[in-house]
């Protein structure tokens, strides 16, 4: 990862430290031996292009799943919702521009596919193993656990699952991340791999 890349990566709009994107990057690294890389929740680029990078350097590639309508918190009087995001013509939230936007100052449009739509409809028509799999999506305890249902299955024998946004302290956030984390380190498939902050990394058994 270059240091431009690093730059457009802590300016782009989003929800990610520093350091859990490094610890992104350094586990898409790994991952990418194993098998392409996927997020859900592409939103404004910021973890894409800490893991576009990975998958750059490593000649994979990262899909990133996303209705880029945004979720219930991003909507207009709710508590993380960035009037940058309102398309102008239809008055909507829409991150797709910016999304492309960061992707491309970043150089990282050949590593990137942006797939546009439901998590839990690509998680159906999802066929090849994945490397890595980023649960970054909606946080609702429904559709957190419906991503982990959807997905797990396309994670490779060594391949990662991240979850981020896991709250040990439910004053400081949602626990459906959390829940979805302990639901997948103890169904006995995964073991831990790291945490860096709210990130938390497990690594599929052989
Ligand atoms: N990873 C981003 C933040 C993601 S925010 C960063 O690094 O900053 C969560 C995103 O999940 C939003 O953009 C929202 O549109 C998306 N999302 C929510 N529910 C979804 C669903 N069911 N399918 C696809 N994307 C979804
Ligand atoms: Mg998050």
């Amino acid at each position: 990862m270059d240091i431009k890349q690093l730059q457009v990566a802590e300016d782009a709009i989003g929800f990610l430290y520093p350091e859990e994107g490094s610890a992104l990057y350094r586990a898409g690294l790994d991952a990418a031996r194993v098998g392409p890389l996927l997020e859900i929740g592409g939103y404004c680029g910021k973890s894409a292009v800490y893991l576009g990078a990975a998958a750059a350097a490593a000649g994979a590639i990262l899909y990133s799943v996303d209705l880029h309508t945004g979720s219930e918190e991003h909507q207009p009087g709710e508590e993380f919702f960035d009037p940058r995001l309102i398309d102008p013509a239809s008055g909507r939230v829409n991150t797709l521009p910016h999304f492309l936007d960061t992707i491309h100052r970043a150089d990282l449009d050949p590593a990137v596919v942006p797939l546009v739509g439901s998590s839990q409809d690509f998680a159906l028509l999802w066929s090849e193993p994945l490397g890595l799999v980023f649960i970054d999506g909606g946080h609702s305890e429904e559709a957190a656990h419906a991503d982990l249902e959807g997905w797990e299955p396309h994670i490779a024998p060594g391949g990662l699952l991240a979850i981020h946004d896991v709250f040990v302290d439910e004053r400081e956030g949602g626990q459906a991340p959390r829940h979805v984390y302990e639901r997948a380190r103890g169904g006995g498939l995964f073991v831990d791999h790291g945490s860096v902050r709210t990130l938390r990394i497990l690594k599929k058994r052989q």
